[in-house]
């Protein structure tokens, strides 16, 4: 796979070297010049394979140039090893279940696949990292979980006090081994701003082969790519033949940028729905033609509280560029936090299925699209987080108690473990170099 920069002033780079260095020195995003097509064989058999086995096909024909079969397996396998089932909610309704995962969010697909990758590389080439990651809550667990007992990988997260769950806090601070968390006397926006600091710094740099787990990095959406195949070889299997609509509840729009690769490798979709809350820059987009970037309003679905979406670029670019094309392949809807309220609310009266305030979202979406159409499709709504992660705004908007699984009730019961920090570099600094 050779990629390029999209601002065009980066010179291609491997994959290898675009892992690695998360973003290009023109602070363009990495993209693969060219994604191949599946084979029609590929999408005949695909209801006989597994998740695993349909990741397999995929990271064979995007990665095959530049690993071996035989190691491809190996990294897919360490990396997917949870499922993700889709469950009918109702008539031609269907939830794509992502949050089976150790932290309980679809972001263990990606933060799996590139741990799995990294680590694959660094014993090729010998070589140690010190991974930094600063995290508002849902990205640090899936990153800790991903790269947690990795070989020749440390991992370093920075999470504002005070500023996550009580769950998310658990998950990025009771696992020990090579993931340290720092707690950090500040907002998210120093925990970003002390690593990146830490990236510039010269004396750091030449000490320590430190590297980035950005949510913008290729090896992260290449594994969310999977799903979709592997949903619609679920209703293939179940006898669907109507065409299929994916909803997406959407931030930095990566899911959605790596449903639309799926796509341009060959699988069916009719039509991808942007499902945003009021931070609704892509629906606006989608409906004017302009891009207006703006501060995120917070919301009951934060995960998604984004003003000036990352992964933008990608996903007009994979879906023709021109916004006419664009909105050949992407419809947009958002939703605010009453609207959601009521989603929650009303599913869970009518079919006792508990949604979280993103996955309620996308509900909204996918009605909002599906109700102007005149033939009949298969919806199916991508559920981002296990409704647990979400509790106070769950059990207060459905007005009763809801189970917490296991994983996440036995998390509680840990001890936190997290050294605190100030905001001033100095002191992370020095913290970095006592190593
Ligand atoms: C990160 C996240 C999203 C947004 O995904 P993007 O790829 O950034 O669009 C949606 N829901 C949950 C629960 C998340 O953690």
């Amino acid at each position: 796979m050779i990629l390029y920069s999209t601002n065009h002033q980066s010179d291609d780079v491997s994959l290898e070297e675009a892992v690695f260095r998360g973003l290009p020195p023109d602070n363009g995003l990495y993209m693969p010049h060219v994604i191949p097509t599946l084979p029609a064989s590929f999408f005949e058999k695909i209801d006989t394979l597994s998740i695993s086995e349909i990741a397999f096909e995929v990271s064979k024909a995007l990665l095959g140039d530049d690993i071996p079969e035989e190691d491809i397996k190996t990294i897919v396998e360490r990396a997917i090893d949870f499922d993700a089932p889709l469950v009918a909610l109702e008539k031609d309704t269907y939830v794509l279940e992502l949050f089976h995962g150790p932290s309980m969010a679809f972001k263990d697909f990606g933060a799996r696949f590139m741990a799995s990758l990294m680590s694959y590389f660094l014993q090729k080439s010998q070589k140690d990292i010190h991974i930094l990651v600063a995290t508002s809550g849902d990205t640090g667990g899936a990153v800790a979980q991903g790269f947690y007992k990795t070989p020749g990988i440390k991992v370093t997260i920075l999470y504002p006090t005070g500023k996550v769950s009580d769950i998310q806090e658990k998950q990025l601070t009771t696992l020990g081994e090579n993931v340290t968390a720092l707690e950090v006397d500040g907002t998210f926006d120093d925990c970003q701003a002390l690593v990146k600091a830490a990236f510039l710094d010269k004396e750091l740099s030449s000490k320590i082969n430190l590297a980035s787990a950005n949510s913008i990095n290729i090896s992260r959406l290449i594994p969310q790519s999977f799903y979709y195949f592997n949903a619609y070889a679920q209703l293939k299997k179940a006898g669907n033949t109507k065409p299929v609509v994916f909803c997406v509840p959407s931030g930095n729009f990566g899911n959605l940028s790596a449903g639309l690769i799926a796509q341009k490798m060959g699988l069916p979709v009719k039509m991808f729905v942007a499902a945003t809350n009021v931070n609704n820059i892509v629906p606006k987009y989608l409906s004017s033609g302009n891009y207006e970037p703006k501060p995120s309003q917070e919301t009951i679905s934060n995960a998604m509280d984004v003003g000036n979406p990352s992964n933008f670029i990608r996903m007009r670019l994979l879906a023709g560029d021109a916004h006419e094309e664009v909105v050949k392949h992407i419809a947009g809807d958002f939703s605010d936090d009453t609207a959601t309220r009521a989603a929650m609310k009303d599913v869970y009266e009518r079919t006792q299925y508990v949604m979280c305030p993103h996955t309620a979202v996308a509900y909204l979406g996918l009605k909002s699209y599906t109700d102007t159409l005149s033939e009949e499709v298969a919806g199916v709504l991508l559920s981002t987080a296990h409704y647990a992660k979400f509790l106070d705004v769950v059990e207060e908007t459905l007005g009763t108690s809801v189970a917490i699984p296991e994983r996440l009730s036995a998390l509680l019961s840990k001890e936190k473990v997290a050294i605190p920090m100030t905001k001033e570099f100095s002191n992370f600094k020095e913290y970095l170099l006592s190593l």
